[in-house]
C-alpha cells in the first residue's frame, strides 16, 4: 500500500477505483523514420484520424438533450476540420517528403494553419485557430497515447471512479461531475482554485497539489481519498478499507446530526441574528440548497454558464437561468456579473496556445466586461428582466478603481433606460453592490461604500492579491494565510466602511465556510456570510455556540497582536468550545 499526500478539499472521504485521465504535459516527439517505415507511419496517422473521428461522433451522441444547440454544431465543425486537406493530407505529404514521424508532421502543418488564422483581422475567424488547436490536440493525443491508452477514451462512464489528472480546469470539473465521479486527485492546483471551490460546492472530495499523482497511481487501483487530510491511500488492504468505510458511516451520522439544524435560526448565543447564504456556480445547485437550510444566495458565479461551449449564452438563455434561481428561492439572490479570466476560461484555457502573462492580474471580471460591452450588456439586461421574479441583487467583481465603478454603474443606468423605453418590466430598485477583493478597493472601501448598495468581501482574491500568492499555484500554497495581519486589517476596514455608510457587508470567500474563522469574523463585526452550501450547517452550529459581544472584545486584541504565532493561538482559543475565558484573553 502507498500513502500519498497533497491538499485535501471537501472535508469528506471517498473510496473508489482510479481512472487516470492524462499523464501530464508531454513534449511532441520529433524524429525521422526510415524510408521503408514511411508507409506504416502514414497508416498510423490515418488510424489516429479515424479514432479521433469515432471519438467525436461518440461524444456527439452523448450530448444530453438539454445541452445548448451550439454544442452539436461545435463538434460538427471539428469533424469537418478532420477532413480538411491541411489536417488530413498535408501531414502525409510531409511524411513522404521529409520522413517525419506522424506527430511532428501534423504539428508543423497545424502551426502553419494556426498562424494563418492568427493573422486574420476578423475576430470571429481569428478565433477559429482555437478549433484548429483543439482538433490537432485530439489527434496528437491519439497518436501519443497509442502505447498508453487514456482511460477516459476506454470508458465514458465514470460513475464511482476517482479521477486522477495532472490538472483539471473548472470546466473539466463540471463535465466530470456530470459523468458521476466520486472524487478526484490532481498533481497541481491549490485549495482556493475555482476547481477546488467547485468540488466543495458539488460535494466531491478531492486532493490537489499531489505531485506526480499521475505517475504513482495506475488505472484500476483501489483508492481512499481523504478530503480532510489530503491523504490518498493506493491499493487498500481489507483493514484500511473497513476503517475508511467506518469513517464514511460516521460522516453520514455527522451529516444527519447537522441536518437537525436546518430550520433552526442562525443566531448567536447572545441573540445576534446572522445571515448565512449560499455560493452557487450552476443553477441546478438550487435543488440542494434546501437540504442545507439556505434560502438565499450571496454569490452566484455566473461565469460557469459560459463554460464548456463555443458561443456565450444569449440574453434569453441567461434570463431563464437567473429566473430559475429567483423562482426557486425566497431570499436575496446576489448575481455576480461575469468574472471570466484568470483560471476561469471558457475552455479551460487550452485552446489558446500562447499562455497569458499573469492572467490573474489581467483582463478579468469587470475589466473584461467593460472592454467587451457585448458580453456585459446582455447579462445586465437578463438580470434586470429576471429581477421581477424575486429579490435579485447585482454584484460587480474585482473592482479596483472608482472610475471603473462609475463606468459600470453608468452602463447599468443605460441598460435600465433602454428597458424602460421598450416597456420591458424590471425592478428599478435592484441593489447594486461590489466585490471588495483587490487590496486597493479594501483600503479605500469607504469610497466604494458611498456609491454602492452593499459590499461583499472576496477573501480568495483579496488574500491572493494582498500576499502576492497565486491561488492556483500549489508551490506557494503554504503562504496563503487568511490570518495574516494585513488581511485581517483589510477585512476589518471593509466591515467598518460598510457600517459607516450604512450598507450591508458580506463575505463570500472560502473563509466564510471555514468554521475555524467563524468566530473571528463575528468578532470583526461580520453578520452576513456566504459559502458553499455544504458548509452552511456546520457554520450555523458554530454561530449558535458563539457569543458575539465577547468575541468583539477578543478580536480587538487579535487585531493588535504583532506576533503571528501568538495571533494564531488566540484564534485557536476563540474556537475552543464552551467557556471563552483563558490566559491569553484576560
Ligand atoms: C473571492 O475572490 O473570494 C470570491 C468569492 O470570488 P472567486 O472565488 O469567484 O474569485
Ligand atoms: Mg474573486
Amino acid at each position: 500500500m502507498l500513502a500519498l499526500s497533497g491538499t485535501g478539499i471537501g472535508r469528506r472521504v471517498a473510496i473508489g477505483k482510479a481512472m487516470v485521465l492524462d499523464r501530464g504535459h508531454q513534449e511532441i516527439p520529433k524524429y525521422e523514420v526510415s524510408k521503408d517505415q514511411v508507409q506504416s507511419e502514414i497508416e498510423r496517422f490515418q488510424s489516429a484520424l479515424a479514432r479521433t473521428r469515432a471519438e467525436l461522433r461518440r461524444i456527439q451522441q452523448e450530448i444530453p438533450d438539454h445541452a445548448p444547440q451550439e454544442t452539436n454544431a461545435f463538434i460538427d465543425v471539428h469533424l469537418l476540420m478532420l477532413q480538411d486537406p491541411v489536417i488530413a493530407e498535408q501531414p502525409v505529404r510531409a511524411m513522404e517528403e521529409h520522413s517525419y514521424n506522424a506527430e511532428w508532421a501534423l504539428k508543423t502543418q497545424a502551426d502553419t494553419l494556426v498562424e494563418f488564422f492568427r493573422n486574420i483581422e476578423d475576430p470571429y475567424l481569428r478565433s477559429k485557430k482555437d478549433d484548429v488547436h483543439q482538433v490537432v490536440n485530439r489527434i496528437l493525443e491519439e497518436l501519443m497515447m497509442e502505447n498508453d491508452p487514456p482511460a477516459a477514451a476506454l470508458d465514458g462512464n465514470l460513475a464511482g471512479r476517482v479521477v486522477i489528472a495532472n490538472d483539471l480546469t473548472p470546466a473539466d470539473a463540471i463535465t466530470l461531475h456530470h459523468r458521476g465521479i466520486t472524487a478526484f486527485v490532481t498533481s497541481l492546483g491549490g485549495p482556493i482554485s475555482h476547481t477546488a471551490i467547485l468540488a466543495r460546492s458539488l460535494g466531491i472530495p478531492a486532493v490537489v497539489g499531489l505531485h506526480h499523482a499521475v505517475q504513482y497511481i495506475q488505472n484500476g487501483d483501489l483508492l481512499a481519498v481523504d478530503g480532510y487530510t489530503g491523504t490518498v491511500l493506493v491499493g487498500l488492504d481489507q483493514t484500511l478499507l473497513t476503517e475508511f468505510q467506518q469513517r464514511q458511516t460516521k460522516q453520514a451520522q455527522r451529516e444527519q446530526q447537522l441536518a437537525a439544524l436546518r430550520s433552526e435560526p442562525a443566531i448567536t448565543r447572545d441573540g445576534y441574528p446572522v445571515d448565512l447564504l449560499a455560493n452557487i456556480e450552476l443553477p441546478e445547485e438550487t435543488d440542494t440548497l434546501e437540504r442545507f437550510g439556505a434560502n438565499g444566495v450571496g454569490l452566484y458565479r455566473t461565469e460557469f454558464l459560459f463554460m464548456n461551449r463555443t458561443e456565450p449564452p444569449d440574453e434569453a438563455e441567461q434570463y431563464e437561468a437567473y429566473r430559475a434561481v429567483l423562482d426557486a428561492l425566497t431570499g436575496p439572490i446576489t448575481i455576480r456579473t461575469l468574472d471570466l479570466g484568470a483560471d476561469k476560461q471558457v475552455d479551460g484555457g487550452r485552446a489558446d496556445g500562447a499562455a497569458k502573462i499573469n492572467p490573474a492580474l489581467g483582463l478579468r471580471a469587470i475589466r473584461l466586461c467593460l472592454s467587451e460591452p457585448t458580453l456585459f450588456r446582455p447579462q445586465l439586461r437578463a438580470i434586470l428582466r429576471a429581477s421581477i421574479h424575486g429579490r435579485a441583487r447585482i454584484m460587480i467583481p474585482m473592482l479596483s478603481s472608482l472610475s471603473e465603478l462609475e463606468q459600470a454603474l453608468e452602463i447599468v443606468r443605460e441598460v435600465k433606460h433602454d428597458l424602460a423605453r421598450d416597456g420591458i418590466e424590471f425592478d428599478s430598485k435592484v441593489p447594486v453592490g461590489g466585490m471588495i477583493e483587490v487590496p486597493a478597493a479594501a483600503i479605500a472601501a469607504d469610497l466604494f461604500a458611498n456609491r454602492l448598495d452593499f459590499l461583499s468581501i472576496g477573501t480568495n482574491d483579496l488574500i491572493q492579491y494582498t500576499l502576492a500568492i497565486d491561488r492556483i499555484d500549489d508551490e506557494v500554497n503554504y503562504l496563503y494565510d487568511p490570518l495574516h495581519p494585513s488581511v485581517l486589517r483589510l477585512i476589518h476596514n471593509v466591515i467598518c466602511a460598510g457600517r459607516e455608510a450604512g450598507i450591508p457587508v458580506s463575505l463570500c470567500g472560502e473563509m466564510a465556510g471555514d468554521p475555524d474563522y467563524t468566530r473571528l469574523l463575528l468578532g470583526l463585526g461580520l453578520v452576513e456570510f456566504s459559502m458553499e452550501p455544504t458548509r452552511l450547517l456546520e457554520i450555523k452550529e458554530r454561530v449558535r455556540t458563539s457569543e458575539r459581544e465577547k468575541l468583539m472584545g477578543q478580536t480587538q486584541q487579535i487585531l493588535g497582536c504583532a506576533d503571528p504565532a501568538q495571533l494564531r493561538m488566540m484564534v485557536d482559543q476563540l474556537n475552543r468550545d464552551g467557556e471563552q475565558k483563558n490566559e491569553l484573553f484576560p
